[in-house]
């Protein structure tokens, strides 16, 4: 039995504890966040957010991403001839080319999302795309005999890694490796990594619609982002909003960048199997805790359609998906993607 002196002394002690951890809480110092300048890389609109204990840090974290994404832009862009991965399309069906470790992980991580969407995701589809541009450009429909050419030149199995030597080979001629499907998702992922190394406790990175954030806002709250609806593009209206921490969201859509041939509209993503452009859903946002993984699952579900898309992404975890299909503009989402929408 304790005595009642012992426990008035508890009691005390506890009060004293209490009051104590309120005060050390309430004295800490208020987080900053700063907000970069709208940033245009990766042909599209960059803003990055840091949130940490000081401004300069703030800043500093916000420079390192910034750098980090121009870094890799520098690689992975295969519309400028100087980057690395023109060097590849140019060689690579000549003698294997010894790459950067950076743009080696990034074509690692898209074969194992083509292997893992059965060829749906598939970073070969660099001369279909140009085809479908060329075509876009003289208004008419690509025609058998150049579809069956490109053809040849597709198919992730065709791009030979050798992770000992850090090079990449073609198993064809003239292919051409487009990472436009993955490249923003696998920036955003490296670029948080260096916000965090330079000191921000929290942070997005918004790479044109590809988000990426960690730990909280500077009021200790999620990071909430708007998906926009697909129809109303130039009102900027927002068809949800998501509540999210230390996750990446993906939104592949045929709304914001697409062909026209005739008064027919297509989509800038394709289906590698049949070469045509992918237009069955107007919008497909990933959640995840990967960029790379959110960017690449958003295309691939956008060439599977709805009902094989939900399928794939039902089985990953911790991975949801919000579709909102073409023309009737029908939403539909996995089974717990409900916690991240806000209503
Ligand atoms: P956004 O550019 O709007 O972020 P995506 O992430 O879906 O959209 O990337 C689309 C781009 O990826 C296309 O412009 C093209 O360069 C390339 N692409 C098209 N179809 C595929 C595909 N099936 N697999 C991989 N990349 C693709
Ligand atoms: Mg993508």
């Amino acid at each position: 039995m304790i005595k009642t002196g012992q426990k008035i002394l508890l009691i005390i002690s506890a009060v004293a504890i209490i009051v104590l951890l309120l005060i050390f809480r309430t004295g800490k110092a208020p987080l900053v966040r700063a907000d970069s300048a709208n940033v245009v890389v990766m042909n599209t609109i960059a803003k990055i957010i840091a949130v940490a204990p000081d401004e300069q840090t703030a800043q500093n974290a916000i420079e390192a991403a910034i750098k980090k994404i121009k870094h890799l832009e520098n690689l992975f862009n295969r519309y400028d001839p100087n980057s690395q991965l023109s060097l590849v399309n140019r060689q690579a069906d000549k003698e294997p080319v010894k790459i950067d470790k950076e743009l080696f992980v990034i074509l690692q991580r898209s074969i194992y999302y083509s292997k893992l969407t059965d060829g749906a995701f598939d970073i070969t589809v660099g001369p279909l795309v140009d085809l479908w541009k060329k075509c876009a450009e003289a208004n008419s429909m690509p025609t058998d005999e150049p579809l069956a050419q490109v053809k040849k030149r597709i198919g992730y199995d065709k791009i030979l890694l050798d992770a000992n030597q850090f090079t990449v080979r073609f198993a064809a001629e003239a292919m051409s490796l487009d990472l436009g499907a993955i490249a923003k998702g696998f920036v955003a992922d490296r670029a948080i990594e260096e916000m965090k190394k330079a000191g921000a406790l929290g942070g997005l990175v918004d790479l044109g619609g590809q988000i990426g954030c960690f730990g909280l806002t500077e009021k200790n709250g999620k990071w909430v982002i708007g998906v926009q609806n697909p129809s109303k593009l130039e009102a900027g209206q927002t068809i949800l909003k998501l509540a999210l921490s230390d996750s990446a969201a993906a939104t592949s859509g045929d709304y914001r960048r697409h062909y026209k041939i005739g008064n027919k509209q297509f989509s800038h993503i394709f289906n590698p199997a049949t070469e045509k452009s992918a237009d069955t859903l107007s919008s497909v946002t990933i959640i995840t805790s990967s960029g790379t993984a959110a960017d690449a699952l958003a295309t691939a579900v956008s060439v599977m359609g709805a009902e094989r898309g939900i399928e794939l992404i039902e089985k990953l975890p911790n991975t949801e998906a919000i579709i909102i299909k073409s023309g009737n503009e029908e939403m539909l989402e996995t089974s717990k993607a409900e916690r991240f929408i806000l209503r």
